[in-house]
């Protein structure tokens, strides 16, 4: 089985999502058509990253996981401007915007217009607010790479801050149009990254940031716990399980809609004009097939019920037919409730006799005569009994 390549936060969102496009993306490395919310994105946080840059102080890091990052040995502090003010003009950043700015993936010259002056605007307040409030970063961009338990997994992080009350901040910018507390709660990237810079730096990561860049709103929240990072560890690893299997199945929804591959997918695939009347052919018989098995299913069970009415009428078990002898049978079940008396097992240390509380399980214990008898008969008192009737031929054609 091949190894699993690291996972990012994408490429673990896209095979989840269908992972016939994360094959035709990652193995087939075939481009997708340039969209504008993605170059928008890209122009502004490569803007940001060059005026945040000058602020980072590196701090320490565990050895060995990332390869690509500097530390405090080869940190040298840059041009950093007076406290009060950012360390580059209003127009120098401007001018870097429009630098970094591309056409590519707008549909029309009004719908790039309308992004570069958004751009334009949001640059701006956010370059205002930080002559007010400055950031105290430890690393902008960073590519991080670490292995989860097993799992290769590495993320581009917009930027590290150290945090308030000590430890570290990991920051994650939005440029889209909305963003909630929810989203910042439920974001399967940031618990990533958290991981990610838990794996590499000496410090603890201590908050979670989405930062909405059309309203300059951060929207903070504590960092993972245990239970949730187990929950996305656990998905992670069917990923990567799929991947190592080469299980790249199409798993049409929604998302196709926005998907660039419909022309080389199964899914949307025309039948070839020379199978036509072959497949129509199938696809009705089975069809058919389809109705009839409804019917009959539902007819089986309407005389098996009229049986057993007349069975119970008449106290009679076997039924002769002109071919076949019908014979009723019984299937007997028992089922327990331990809920009660679970308190009362585990203060006599008898639970774990119980790990499953199937049938054969509470059986044994019920008849262990070394167990106090009161409690044996309130564990035989929660079971109840089930009866399911079903009908047999003998005889029948069927058998022949
Ligand atoms: S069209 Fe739908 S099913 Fe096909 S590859 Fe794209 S997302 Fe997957």
């Amino acid at each position: 089985m091949p190894s699993s390549p690291a996972l990012s936060y994408s490429s673990y969102r896209t095979y989840l999502e269908c992972p016939l496009r994360w094959k035709f993306l990652y193995i087939d490395k075939i481009p997708e058509t340039p969209r504008s919310y993605f170059t928008f994105g890209r122009v502004v946080h490569s803007v940001l990253e060059e005026l945040i840059r000058p602020l980072v102080v590196p701090t320490a890091r565990r050895a060995g996981e990332s390869d690509s990052q500097r530390t405090l040995d080869d940190w040298q502090p840059r041009r950093r401007g007076n406290e009060e003010g950012p360390w580059i003009s209003r127009e120098e950043m401007l001018a870097m915007y429009d630098r970094a700015w591309s056409s590519e993936g707008y549909s029309s010259p009004e719908e790039e217009a309308r992004y570069r002056a958004l751009g334009r605007d949001l640059l701006t307040r956010y370059y205002d607010r930080l002559a007010r409030e400055r950031p105290r970063p430890v690393s902008v961009e960073e590519h991080l790479e670490a292995r989860w338990d097993g799992i290769p997994i590495h993320g581009y992080i917009d930027r590290i801050d150290r945090a308030p009350l000590g430890g570290l901040e990991v920051l994650d910018y939005k440029t889209s149009r909305e963003l909630s507390a929810g989203d910042a709660k439920e974001s399967d990237q940031l618990s990533l990254y958290q991981v990610l810079v838990e794996r590499n730096y000496s410090e603890p990561v201590e908050g979670l940031t989405l930062f909405h860049l059309r309203s300059l709103t951060p929207i903070r929240v504590p960092p993972r716990g245990k239970p949730a990072l187990t929950t996305l560890y656990d998905r992670m690893g069917v990923v990567s399980d799929g991947i190592r299997a080469e299980a790249y199945e199409p798993t049409p929804g929604r998302h196709c809609g926005r998907c660039d591959f419909r022309s080389i997918c199964p899914e949307f695939r025309s039948v070839p004009a020379s199978e036509e009347t072959r497949l129509r052919e199938l696809v009705d018989r089975f069809d058919r097939l389809r109705n009839e098995e409804g019917r009959i299913g539902t007819e089986l069970r309407d005389t098996a019920e009229e049986l057993h009415h007349v069975a119970e009428e008449l106290g009679i078990h076997r039924l002769p037919g002109s071919q076949a002898v019908a014979v009723r049978r019984r299937e007997e079940t028992w089922q327990y409730s331990l809920e009660g008396v679970r308190p009362d097992l585990e203060k006599s240390g008898l639970a774990g006799r119980l790990p499953t509380g199937r049938p054969e399980e509470v059986r044994r214990l019920v008849r262990d005569p070394s167990i106090d008898p009161e409690l044996r008969r309130r564990v035989a008192e929660t079971g109840a009994r089930r009866v399911k009737w079903y009908w047999d031929l003998e005889g029948s054609s069927a058998e022949r």
